[in-house]
């Protein structure tokens, strides 16, 4: 057991239609006088531009900068515009890559972080963590906890389809990980908590019964996936670390990442580990597999565009992707010939 236990949470989350008209307003409540904005090419053009024009409404000093990449080279850039303008906050205003690297460049700086995504594609949005090129790891590293949370689901739902699908898989993959997270603690010792698992799960089981909302593009729909997505940040910052939402189904997607030569979405990758995951786990994989495919998005190494012997091989080095990361793979210990009847058996491959 930690001695102790130190808990981040966002003090503002603004979620529906239209809220990104707030953002000036949420910057003067928060006492902020200069800001840096970070967004991406099409992101700056779909928000990026407004954001400015509502700061300056609010009379912020207001500098924007891109974010193509997400790794180290663009976060110390990013880190040294706001520290020459003295800005007070970092908004991260765009898609997940924009956002990762907003958060550790306000992190570097010791500056406040504002997270407006443009997109529901995956649960960075409000966490801690953010996943950055050039790190050595695959996996997301603890940058800083967004102040304030600017969601707004009229932008989101502009972005295009896919990327909200993958966001649902992202949420549903939790159903694994709180497993994963629940035998590392009866195997190891490890700590587990109740509460953000079950605010983990519960933001699962959700989106799983949301899928035709979500599919059918209704703004209720939206709102239940972005709630989701601030959810599991809350778990993350709730368990101190990616536990609740991040295990074997996360491995998995890390592992794609590595040796596919183009893998898919991060969710999408996820959605599809969680199918198999949940099969080892005697989960019901098949409700899993039909909520995916409900809501859109990929359940089979062909809608994810990769070659089956890619599967096989990340569903074999998945357990090795992050040491310390105890989840089923370390249990089953799967060979190549086991993992492509795994695939085989749930139809991935
Ligand atoms: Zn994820």
């Amino acid at each position: 057991m930690r001695e102790s236990h130190r808990i981040e949470l966002p003090r503002i989350v603004l979620v529906g239609a239209g809220v990104i008209e707030e953002l000036g307003e949420i910057c003067l409540e928060l006492g902020f006088g200069r800001a840096l904005i970070v967004s991406g090419r099409r992101t700056f053009k779909v928000a990026g531009e407004r954001a400015i024009e509502i700061l300056k409404r609010s009379g912020l000093e207001v500098k924007a900068t891109h974010a193509l990449r997400a790794n180290l080279e663009t976060v110390e850039r990013v880190a040294g515009e706001a520290g020459d303008m003295g800005a007070e906050v970092v908004i991260g205003v765009g898609g997940g890559r924009v956002i990762d690297v907003a958060k550790m460049a306000a992190a570097k700086s010791r500056i406040e972080f504002i997270s407006a995504p443009t997109t529901a594609s995956h649960d960075g949005i409000a966490s801690s963590l953010a996943s950055i090129k050039g790190l050595g790891r695959p996996y997301s590293v603890k940058a800083v906890a967004p102040i304030a949370v600017v969601a707004d689901s009229e932008v989101i739902a502009g972005a295009p389809y896919r990327l909200t699908a993958s966001g649902c898989g992202d949420v549903i993959a939790k159903v694994v990980a709180v497993r994963d997270w629940r035998l590392a603690h009866e195997v190891n010792g490890e700590y587990y908590g109740e509460y953000a698992a079950s605010l983990a799960l519960m933001s699962s089981n959700l989106v799983m019964r949301s899928a035709e909302l979500i599919r059918a593009r209704d703004d209720e729909g939206y709102r239940t996936l972005i709630e989701a997505l601030v959810s599991c940040g809350v778990a993350m910052s709730i368990a101190g670390s990616s536990r609740p939402c991040s295990g074997s189904e996360h491995l998995f997607s890390h592992a794609l990442d590595v040796i596919a030569p183009r893998p898919a979405l991060h969710g999408e990758q996820c959605g599809v580990g969680t199918i198999m995951m949940a099969k080892l786990h005697s989960l019901d994989w098949r409700e899993i597999r039909e909520s995916l495919r409900a809501v859109g998005a990929p359940t089979t190494a062909e809608e994810l565009g990769i070659e089956p012997r890619y599967i096989v091989e990340a569903l074999v080095r998945a357990r090795w992707i992050r040491p310390g990361r105890y989840t089923i793979l370390d249990e089953v210990r799967l060979t190549s010939e086991e993992a492509k009847r795994l695939a085989e058996e749930c139809e991935v491959i």
